[in-house]
């Protein structure tokens, strides 16, 4: 660790948040300029938008989205003649903070003038975005996907995805959301920050129980019961390349200009976390993408009141140190010459 930068030159750099130059002339870095900010809510709907304008069929797998509060008129017009349209369109809206993490700051509406617009969204843009309403459930639960994608290189474009993720649950029973029950967080959000909170909450002593587990073992779970898991993981891996595919114009932006062609610099490489609810049919839906995931393998453990413990997570280190050790040996400068 060097808090304080190294002279030496290394192979691999490995920053903790995000990218940062510190003179660094050679070797590989873990972050790529700009990745923070281009994975952030609005920016990514904005590119998916772009895509969606060009290639509306094949990137319907991102929720409709409004930005707040510049497209907040445009949000209400387009509900409106959308009800207009079918009468029966009875939609949920997720209204999401920029820059927000953690469930932070998210609420469920039902119709345009329930946002909040006093204060908070004039000086903390948000994006608006249509419910899913008709997730899958496993057990009864509302649960969503991470997957690790790690991006190896820009030009020319590789990808390369984990086989395995997690899954992370809600700790309520999932009911379609209705004026009653919009702000039951532990029925409609999936973090992990939030439902850890929760009493129902069961930290998994092994990968396919409790409230955070193994991708694969919810794919052999569906797999037993009869779906296309080969088609679902190819709906997966289409959706990534497309997302990745969408935030790469803005990535070479960034990338030329904090490392010039031509000058001496580092390679960038990156691991990313991709967020994806999957709907009652099967079909994947990007929910956001995380350029900075947590690696931990530990969770914290209440002993007694306020006295707290770190305790290993199984299922995360089944599924993290895999990710690691294969991103390692995948940008390993000794592979590279061999
Ligand atoms: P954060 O960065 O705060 O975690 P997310 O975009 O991941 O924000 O949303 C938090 C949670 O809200 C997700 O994990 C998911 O459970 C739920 N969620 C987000 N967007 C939608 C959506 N369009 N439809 C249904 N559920 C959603």
């Amino acid at each position: 660790q060097f808090p304080f930068g190294r002279r030496l030159p290394c192979d691999i750099y490995w920053h903790g948040v995000s990218f940062h130059e510190n003179d660094i002339f050679s070797g590989q870095v873990n972050k790529f300029p700009g990745m923070t900010e281009v994975v952030r809510k609005i920016t990514l709907s904005r590119a998916v938008r772009t895509m969606q304008d060009l290639f509306p069929l094949e990137y319907n797998f991102y929720p409709r989205s409004w930005i707040l509060p510049e497209e907040f008129p445009l949000f209400v017009a387009e509900v409106r003649m959308m009800k207009d349209s079918d009468p029966s369109w009875k939609p949920t809206f997720i209204v999401k903070p920029d820059g927000g993490c953690q469930g932070d700051g998210i609420y469920l509406i039902k119709d345009p003038s329930d946002i909040r617009l006093t204060g908070s969204i004039q000086s903390r843009p948000a994006v608006v975005q249509e419910y899913i309403c008709k997730p899958l459930l496993v057990d009864k639960l509302k649960f969503d996907i991470r997957l690790y994608v790690l991006l190896k290189s820009l030009e020319p474009l590789e990808i390369y995805i984990a086989k395995d993720g997690l899954s992370r649950f809600c700790t309520e029973p999932y009911q379609e959301p209705t004026l009653k029950n919009l702000h039951q967080v532990f029925m409609h959000l999936t973090n992990y920050s939030l439902n850890v909170h929760s009493g129902n909450f069961i930290h998994s002593d092994n990968v396919n129980t409790g409230s955070k587990r193994t991708f694969s073992s919810i794919l052999c779970r569906l797999s037993s019961q009869g779906a296309d898991v080969k088609k679902l993981w190819s709906d997966i891996i289409s959706l990534v390349i497309k997302t990745i595919i969408a935030l790469t114009p803005e990535l070479k932006v960034y990338y030329q200009s904090d490392i010039p062609a031509g000058k001496p610099g580092p390679t960038c490489f990156q691991i990313l976390g991709f967020d994806i609810l999957l709907m009652k049919n099967l079909k994947p839906m990007l929910l956001e993408v995380n350029a900075n995931p947590s690696m931990r393998i530990e969770h914290e453990q209440e002993l007694s009141p306020g006295v707290f413990e770190n305790v290993p997570s199984p299922v995360d280190e089944e599924v993290k140190v895999a990710v690691i050790r294969d991103t390692l040996r995948l940008v390993d400068p000794q592979k590279k010459k061999r």
